[in-house]
């Protein structure tokens, strides 16, 4: 059986019908074995890895991204989104009481959002956007 790259197109398709008949992926392996057997045809195997899936679920617009993790190594100097490679943004918040501030870092294209202890992505689900 012959073996191809599937495109964002069709994995953006394949996307489209799955979130038509359920409003929430409870976790990425789940979409992509969803996505996979949508991919399938006779002849080709359309390939998708679970890490470009996750960034074109996050790019279509349509699906809203709810990131599990836990707490991460406070030293880890982050500069990329964990989750989808984009450059994070830094956050400066000012507390009430102390007048202290806390640093913060935020993705600005799938949400994922950080202080202190670097959180580490541990799980996905994904929802159809309302
Ligand atoms: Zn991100």
């Amino acid at each position: 059986m012959k073996k191809s790259l599937a495109t964002e197109t069709q994995v953006v398709k394949a996307l489209k019908n799955i979130f038509k008949k359920q409003k929430v992926v409870p976790s990425q392996h789940k979409l992509k074995m969803l996505v996979d057997s949508y991919l399938k045809t006779k002849k080709t195997v359309r390939l998708v890895s679970e890490q470009r899936l996750r960034n074109i679920a996050v790019r279509s617009g349509f699906i809203k991204l709810e990131i599990h993790s836990r707490d991460g190594d406070p030293e880890r100097v982050l500069t990329k989104c964990p989750v989808c490679g984009s450059v994070l943004k830094r956050v400066k918040n000012l507390t009430i009481w102390g007048g202290e501030v806390t640093i913060e870092f935020r993705c600005p294209v799938c949400g994922y959002w950080t202080g202190k202890k670097k959180r580490i992505p541990t799980r996905y689900v994904f929802h159809l956007k309302t």
